[in-house]
């Protein structure tokens, strides 16, 4: 059985990989911070092992691999998904704005990927999927710390590729176009009705199709896929 750890379980997009990992014979670890009774629910009906750990902090990071390591063993999957998303005016954006959005976004990538990677370095394989945004990709107007934060995990995925690959591990990103999560709750439905229309598909995506990506670049049909962005957004970035 394959161990695949998705930071961010307790809700949205990570929550629907928890589901379509443990519904494909994966043992999951869930990791969460805040959303405990969410990721219980959760943990009940899918079997999912529950770790609680702000992934932008090392000391919780690190206690989580080494209770995963103690009880489990190796990680074959890491899913950075775990994020925040802020709208401000770039010149609202405060210098505690700024941090708290790159610790969150791209740190956490950072510190738990380097907590795993030895051992997917020691078996010569393993999948690291990194949830970056179409934002990321096209830069956003009024959210200029989330994308400066999501391109940088682009980056940060091709160069892994590049460093990992000779050790078989197969490093990706996923750029999700607008998808139906709390992420969203504060957009009008006049915001929606706008993004739907500016979508080639006139729809916004659901979590379950993120999850299905993410479930197909983890799988040995991805095996020859790394270091590229996967735009799932209905045709919005084309
Ligand atoms: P969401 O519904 O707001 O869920 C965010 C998840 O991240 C929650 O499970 C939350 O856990 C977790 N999280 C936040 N801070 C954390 C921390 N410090 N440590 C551990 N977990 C933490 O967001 P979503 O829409 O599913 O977004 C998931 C990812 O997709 C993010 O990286 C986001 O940027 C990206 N994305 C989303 C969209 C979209 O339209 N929704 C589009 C493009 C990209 P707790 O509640 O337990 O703290």
């Amino acid at each position: 059985m394959k161990n695949v750890l998705i930071t961010g379980g307790s809700r949205g997009i990570g929550k629907a990989c928890v589901y379509e990992f443990s519904n494909n014979g994966y043992r999951v670890f869930l990791n969460y911070n805040k959303s405990s009774d969410e990721a219980e629910k959760i943990k009940n009906e899918t079997g999912a092992v529950m770790v609680k750990a702000d992934v932008s902090d090392s000391k919780q990071v690190n206690d989580m691999a080494e209770f995963i390591h103690t009880n489990y063993g190796k990680i074959d999957v890491i899913v950075n998904n775990a994020g925040i998303s802020q709208q401000k005016m770039f010149t609202d954006i405060t210098e505690n704005d700024w941090d708290r959005m790159f610790d969150l976004n791209m740190k956490s990538m950072y510190l738990v990927t380097k907590a795993f990677v030895d051992d997917m370095i020691y078996k010569q394989s393993g999948k690291i999927i990194n949830i970056s945004s179409m934002w990321g990709v096209t830069g956003g107007s009024c959210e200029v710390h989330y994308s400066a934060a999501k391109a940088a995990v682009i980056g940060f995925t091709k160069a892994l590729a590049k460093e990992l690959g000779p050790s078989g591990i197969c490093v990706n990103c996923v750029a999700p176009g607008v998808i139906e999560t709390e992420m969203n709750s504060h957009l009008t439905k006049e915001d929606f009705d706008c993004l739907c229309e500016e979508t080639p598909l006139e729809r916004l995506g659901k979590p379950e199709e993120i999850a299905k990506t993410v479930r197909f670049l983890a799988s040995e049909n991805a095996d020859f896929i790394t270091g590229q962005v996967v735009n799932v957004d209905g045709g919005m970035v084309i």
